[in-house]
């Protein structure tokens, strides 16, 4: 079988493919305007150009940024496709809800009936603001995806908060919120230590739980760079990605011309959720051969000894048998990185996605500390993120929890009073629309509904709530599923680079990008800053502030600038047009945001292990054709996988099951179940098999990392068994 190469000719066609059909002139419009890139956390755009990095690197581009402009560049849905009932839009695939168009015109569904309507924007922001005045704020919840602005972030907080409730939270609490707890505990700081120039010249990366190739593709530029310039690429993954086993850059003709570059120098694959007995092991290796960095432990970390004593008392029996990685290449892994001048640690949500989300993270800083890769130039930590702007809607507040400074400045400047109850995070905002604690939902973006786990019980949580009010650009099965009991309007919003005035985001490096706007495509939507202080406005007539005012998103800036510490530059950003690195976070030098400046070394306490006797341990993934929830392709290139109702399966299994490729099998959860799935052989570990996320949502746990309430969507106990369509071969 031919070997499958990431990136490639494929890629530069497909690229230019889905170009053509959005019209070559509206896609070199969009991505030449000077706007961040509306996909990845990477960041690509902004004052630097279109196809251009904070590097000044041209063209960085790739497939991700060139699809979310194919379906923002659609005509608006005509106004007759919402005669169909729910259960019309219900039956359409997510790629065919996706590619309806844009929704143009806001609509409006009543409580109990089975189709929405067109209505007007005044009457919809009339009846969103009446609907939220109705009820009590604690009974309601505020959330936003990543894609929105900061400007948008910052006042949807700034109006829950005023309305009388913290429950307000955003895509996080299902991807990095173990990085920011686990990263606050041992260097005080929960983002990326790391720009984008040091990985430019560091000598090793680890690549941990992640799949840049699909998932971040210009990162694969990087390391392929790095591979040249003589240093290392270690790969840890479960699941051997042909992109992270050889990639052609398409930017690099030389890659392109010799089919493609090695990226990684060394591929382990643990058994999933293996990743601490993983770390351990390394730790002990380096420890054995004397290899930590004594001077920097001692000037600046706390907690080592602890740390050396519980290392060296596992044995090596148990740690290997623990992630099933061969200890030879452990050793191999602890040569080069006590080899290493500068390595950097990049993690996904293989990290992130289990009931020990927040101890991989910690081991992971351990290891860094260990060698003291934290605290200099070309070193350091860096957390993947997956939308543009999940980090900075963080940054600005859309939080369950501000910190006491943000807190405090905004209390004094608009001399008001927020309330102290605790907020809750996503899940357990849906937990308690599921028990019938929640009249209201405002949802800025995303797909709630698909993101969560258990889509059963989801689907049955968000039917709950009373009133759903959306912000969107095009619809998705969130906007179709769990509406039919309770009233849902849907709000079109504009995309990015349409906005009427400019707005920010911030990049996986902490990097602020001003998008300028400024394209109209559909003279109907609106600005989700505008919505929210026209909601606000109406809202909250008598809360001191001039919501109106802050329809100007420069007023929104310079609020953000005086109250969110480390955002100072924000404040004449038009004028300067100088994007910055959020003050504080890059660590070049080993000064540590803790309150004595020092980093920790931590010994997670460890989760329980949770009992099943289901053989399998399922993780979600996404696929090539996808970016989060959203469904461009039904194939995923880069795995042979024709579509996406698939499991991933190593080959002993398989046999042992009695089922070959292309079979097809049901598998089960204690949650749901997945039928007639078709059988694709992998490579990956004994007992570990991959299914696509959101699909396979239906089958995760709802049990969470305790400590950053993150749902296990990695680790999931399962059966498989002979579908029904091939009866009498059950296993
Ligand atoms: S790597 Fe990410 S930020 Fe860069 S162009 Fe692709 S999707 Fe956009």
């Amino acid at each position: 079988m031919k070997a499958i190469v990431g990136g490639g000719p494929k890629k530069v066609l497909y690229t230019l493919r889905t170009a053509s059909r959005i019209g070559l002139l509206n896609s070199a419009k969009a991505l030449n305007s000077r706007n961040a890139c509306k996909a990845c956390g990477l960041g690509m755009g902004g004052q630097h150009g279109g196809m251009t990095n904070e590097l000044d690197e041209f063209p960085s581009v790739c497939n991700k940024s060139i699809q979310a402009q194919s379906t923002d560049i659609q005509a608006p849905i005509p106004d007759e496709v919402f005669a169909h009932k729910l259960d019309d839009f219900r039956a359409l695939s997510a790629r065919e809800l996706e590619t309806l168009g844009r929704l143009g015109k806001p609509v409006y569904k009543p409580a109990g009936e089975d189709r929405y309507r067109v209505v007007e924007w005044e009457w919809a922001l009339n009846r969103a603001a009446e609907g939220l005045k109705a009820v009590s704020p604690n009974r309601s919840f505020f959330y936003s995806s990543g894609r929105s602005s900061n400007e948008a972030g910052f006042l949807l907080q700034l109006m829950a908060r005023l309305y009388g409730t913290n429950n307000i939270s955003n895509c996080s609490y299902y991807c990095h919120q173990a990085t920011g707890e686990a990263l606050g505990n041992t260097i005080g700081t929960g983002t990326a230590t790391v720009e984008l120039d040091d990985v430019a010249h560091c000598d090793l990366f680890f690549l941990i739980g992640a799949n840049p190739a699909s998932n971040h593709p210009r990162l694969l530029h990087k390391l392929i760079a790095l591979r040249r310039r003589g240093g290392a690429v270690v790969v840890i993954n479960p699941l051997r990605e042909a992109g992270l086993v050889q990639f052609a850059a398409p930017k690099m003709l030389s890659s392109m011309m010799k089919g493609g570059d090695e990226v990684a120098s060394i591929y382990l694959q643990p058994k999933t959720g293996s990743d601490i007995a993983l770390f351990t092991a390394i730790a002990k290796a380096i420890l054995e051969r004397g290899g930590e960095a004594t001077a920097f432990i001692r000037a600046h970390c706390e907690g080592f000894d602890l740390l050396q004593e519980h290392v060296l008392a596992q044995s090596w029996e148990s740690l290997l048998d623990g992630c099933g990685v061969p200890k030879s290449q452990i050793d191999q892994v602890a040569e080069l990185y006590i080899g290493s001048e500068n390595a950097i640690f990049a993690w996904g949500m293989g990290m992130t996605h289990h009931r020990h989300g927040v101890d991989n993270i910690e081991w992971i800083s351990n290891l860094a500390l260990l060698r003291g890769m934290i605290g200099k130039a070309n070193a350091g930590l860096l957390p993947l993120r997956g939308h543009s702007n999940v980090q900075g809607i963080g940054t600005i507040g859309v939080k369950p929890v501000l910190s006491e400074e943000v807190f405090a400045r905004i209390e004094a400047s608009y001399g008001v009073t927020l309330p102290t109850e605790k907020g809750m995070h996503t899940l357990e905002s849906l937990e308690k629309a599921h028990d019938g604690g929640i009249d209201a939902a405002l949802i800025m973006g995303g797909n709630l509904y698909e993101a969560t786990p258990d889509s059963r019980w989801a689907a049955e949580a968000l039917d709950r709530i009373g009133l759903k009010i959306f912000l969107t650009t095009t619809l998705n099965r969130g906007h179709v599923t769990g509406v039919d009991r309770g009233e849902s309007l849907i709000l079109p919003v504009c995309a990015r680079d349409e906005e009427p005035e400019p707005t920010t985001q911030e990049s996986m490096f902490n990097y602020v990008r001003y998008s300028e706007g400024g394209i109209q495509r559909i003279a109907s939507v609106r600005s989700e800053v505008a919505i929210l202080a026209d909601i606000a406005a109406q809202l909250l007539p008598d809360c001191g502030l001039n919501f109106a005012e802050f329809k100007r998103h420069q007023k929104v800036r310079q609020a953000i600038a005086e109250l969110v510490p480390g955002m100072e530059e924000l404040a004449d950003i038009d004028v300067a047009r100088q994007e910055f690195m959020v003050r504080g976070r890059i660590k070049h030098t080993p000064d540590f945001n803790t309150h004595d400046g020092r980093a920790r070394f931590v010994v997670p306490a460890g989760v329980k292990d949770d009992k099943s006797s289901r053989p399998f341990t399922l993780m979600t993934l996404r696929s090539e054709g996808q970016f989060n929830s959203i469904i461009y392709e039904e194939a995923d290139s880069y795995r042979d996988v024709q579509h996406r109702w698939t499991v991933l399966l190593n080959q002993q299994d398989a046999l042992e099951l009695g089922v070959a490729e292309g079979d097809v099998v049901d598998i089960v959860s204690d949650f749901g179940q997945m039928s007639a799935v078709e059988v694709k052989l992998f490579n990956l570990p004994r007992s570990c098999i991959a299914a696509y996320y959101p699909e396979a949502n239906v089958l995760s746990s709802r049990l969470t990392d305790p400590r950053s309430h993150t749902p296990q969507f990695k680790s999931i106990a399962v059966s498989l068994v002979r579908s029904s369509r091939h009866a009498g071969l059950g296993v």
